[in-house]
């Protein structure tokens, strides 16, 4: 039996409090380390399984640990001290690693489960976890046409296989630690991320990276056949990740949002023969399109409605999507040519 925190007021948060990510040796909480950096906190652990040189940024300054928190004890080590934990760290992937490796993807619950119980033991003010627009019920996600998922739409359940149950789990968790114990929670559900320094070849990346790399590959090779998983129509809306981890600072600071999942998305909706078009425009070409249909193509459409976030926040993502191509092409062609000539780069 545990008591329910007596909750008060928080403090301010001082730049000297130890604050903890977990996956930052990945895309978003990798970025994230950096956000906070630049804010001016001293004190940052970084954590993830990947060995250090797999990480896509070592930010300076940053304590960086290679742990893996599906470890229970590992993740009370990790936890120590720390006054607010932000846990991303999750196996995953685009469509082609969720729709073939569920297993890995249900095997998340356990990082969850004891990032939060050592949170909770080691006395964290306020803790975070990445949930995902994957949690929504997957029935009304079947036309492209569809329309934007309110947070509401995830009940009755009917995620997506394998990952998205583990997320709706995962945010349950995050709602009773504070109903029944009494540590603040935040649940942002994310809708596609992309931008620089994140996966972007070896089968985790995800369309916009993919999308990227192929184009500045057949640019490269002369070959101007491009081939795209299912038939184009599929829909989705992609947030750049200045977006993400600014919004995961305002949602991790907003009591009006505790143990309440909201999403956190653009709803810039783009069918994918459009991103296409906008990544060949970045880059100055026009390919010639193969439609590849028995490749994993993930639910007809899928985009973030924005009501709530904006009533309560005030704000939404809002950087446009060409913008935001345009620096992730940028530095996609950069590994691809570093890689090319023998340098080492993180994929
Ligand atoms: P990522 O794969 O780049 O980063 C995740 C990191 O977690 C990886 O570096 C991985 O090594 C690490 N990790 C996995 N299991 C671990 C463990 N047991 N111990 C320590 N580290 C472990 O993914 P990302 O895109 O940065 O995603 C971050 C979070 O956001 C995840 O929870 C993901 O489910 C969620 N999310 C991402 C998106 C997106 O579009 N990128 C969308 C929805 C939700």
């Amino acid at each position: 039996m545990h008591k329910k925190r007596l909750v008060e007021k928080d403090p301010e948060l001082k730049k000297d409090d130890l604050i903890v990510i977990t996956g930052a040796g990945g895309f978003i909480a990798g970025n994230l380390a950096l956000y906070f950096q630049k804010k001016g906190f001293t004190r940052i652990r970084a954590v993830d399984k990947k060995p250090l040189y797999e990480w896509y940024l070592k930010v300076p300054g940053v304590e960086n640990i290679c742990l893996d928190v599906s470890d229970e004890t590992n993740c009370h080590r990790v936890c120590e001290g720390a006054v607010e934990v932000y846990n991303l760290a999750a196996d995953m992937g685009g469509m082609g690693f969720i729709e073939r490796f569920r297993v890995e993807c249900l095997r998340s619950i356990l990082v969850n489960t004891h990032m939060i119980e050592a949170a909770y033991k080691a006395g964290a003010r306020r803790y975070f976890f990445s949930s995902s627009a994957c949690a929504y019920n997957t029935l009304l996600q079947q036309k492209p046409e569809v329309l934007a998922l309110k947070e509401s739409d995830a009940y009755p359940a009917m995620a997506e296989r394998g990952y998205g149950w583990e997320k709706l789990v995962s945010e349950m968790f995050c709602e009773e630690y504070w109903h029944e114990r009494g540590m603040k929670t935040a649940i942002a559900r994310f809708h596609n991320v992309y931008g620089p320094n994140g996966t972007w070849d070896g089968g985790r990346e995800k369309a916009p990276a993919a999308m990227c790399r192929k184009v500045v590959a057949a640019i490269d090779s002369g070959n101007k056949d491009i081939t795209i998983w299912g038939d184009g129509h599929q829909t989705r809306s992609f947030m750049y990740i200045d977006d993400c981890v600014l919004g995961i600072d305002k949602i991790m600071h907003e009591d009006r949002l505790i143990a309440t999942p909201i999403n956190l998305g653009s709803s810039e909706l783009v069918s994918i023969n459009e991103l296409l078009s906008k990544v060949e425009a970045i880059a100055g070409t026009k390919l010639n399109r193969k439609y590849d249909l028995n490749a994993p193509r993930g639910v007809a459409g899928r985009n973030s409605d924005n009501t709530f976030i904006k009533e309560v926040l005030n704000w939404e993502p809002n950087t446009s999507l060409d913008h935001g191509l345009a620096a992730t092409y940028k530095w996609i062609s950069e590994q691809y040519h570093n890689r090319k000539q023998g340098r080492h780069v993180v994929e």
